[in-house]
């Protein structure tokens, strides 16, 4: 059973509202536009591992997706989690291509994509940390002896693992994407055990749905990108162009003639994702480049979106969840 789908990380659908209400010229889009592709590769990869993950029978695992677990001032991230009461799995994935090297004795990896050699950190080493990480979390849960298991999985089918000779033994721990189940059912035979009743199942499932917190980050700040730097406007939600019309009770799109009464929702999920804070009327007013403050008032309130505080001072928010 998924007990948290994989949503569109919320640093993907930052850098795309940034990427949407960015001048062209900017100095700063080439980098952000890069960072966006390779996040946007990487989910594509952990949605084809949930594709194998899927395959498993519902009702023997609990399945959590990108959880971020607090752990002592830091958190840590899970891509998935395979919790049952035999044991659990932690899943790594990668989207990597290519000639992969793996070296058990340095601890690195090495990467060749037409002859360009890179050293990256190994995978192993980090689900391996996120493991530790995961034990130690689960023991102030509840006491227990469940067992741990994990796999870096790669979904790019086409890359090459290889490692030194006599180490092969990794690839029961680094493998493709399609050889999860299989290995997934090897350790189903060795962990026959239950280590947790119904009800501390139950217990760590709460706790992890709890505990869970998504990483909010800034980045505006991370690129420098000054508020003025920033297109208001409401977006259209055809073609994305900024800067649509309410006229007549409805939003106009100067671009594809797009008409909508309800465009002014995602920009300002927008400016959420931009700013990363509760907002005021005025605030949004100016983000949607309206003038009334009734109009406005309208939209909030139609919106349902939670407040707090009165008339002038009343403040909206907009949880963002991934
Ligand atoms: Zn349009």
């Amino acid at each position: 059973m998924i007990v948290k789908p994989r949503g569109v990380p919320i640093t993907i659908q930052k850098l795309q509202a940034i990427l949407h209400r960015l001048p062209e010229s900017h100095p700063s889009r080439p980098e952000i536009e890069q960072e966006y592709s390779r996040r946007k590769a990487g989910y594509k990869g952990e949605l084809e591992i949930d594709y194998f993950i899927s395959l498993l029978p519902e009702e023997d695992y609990l399945i959590f997706c990108a959880i971020r677990l607090p752990y002592g001032s830091n958190y840590f991230q899970i891509d998935t989690l395979l919790l049952s009461p035999q044991f659990a799995l932690l899943i790594e994935t990668k989207n990597l291509a290519g000639d992969l090297f793996f070296n058990p004795e340095s601890n690195q990896l090495i990467k060749t994509v037409n002859g360009k050699e890179e050293i990256m950190p190994d995978p192993l080493l980090q689900v391996k940390r996120q493991k530790y990480q995961f034990k130690r979390w689960l023991s102030q849960v509840l006491p227990n002896n469940l067992p741990l298991e994990h796999i870096v999985a790669n979904s790019n089918q086409t890359a090459k693992l290889r490692t030194i000779p006599g180490a092969e033994s990794i690839f029961k721990e680094v493998m493709v994407g399609g050889n999860l189940l299989f290995r997934i059912s090897e350790m189903e035979a060795i962990h026959k055990k239950k280590h947790l009743t119904p009800a501390q199942l139950e217990k760590v499932k709460e706790s992890l749905l709890n505990d869970h917190q998504p990483l909010i980050q800034d980045i505006l700040s991370q690129y420098s990108i000054k508020r003025q730097d920033i297109k208001t406007g409401v977006r259209c939600p055809k073609c994305n162009h900024i800067g649509m019309s309410w006229i007549g009770g409805v939003w106009n799109c100067s671009k594809c003639e797009h008409r909508s009464k309800t465009a002014h929702l995602n920009t300002i999920k927008d400016h959420v994702l931009l700013y990363n804070t509760p907002f005021k009327n005025s605030q949004i007013r100016e983000f949607l480049n309206i003038p009334s403050v009734q109009t406005t008032y309208r939209f909030l309130s139609k919106a349902n979106l939670p407040s707090t505080g009165q008339n002038k001072h009343r403040t909206y928010h907009l949880e963002l969840t991934d």
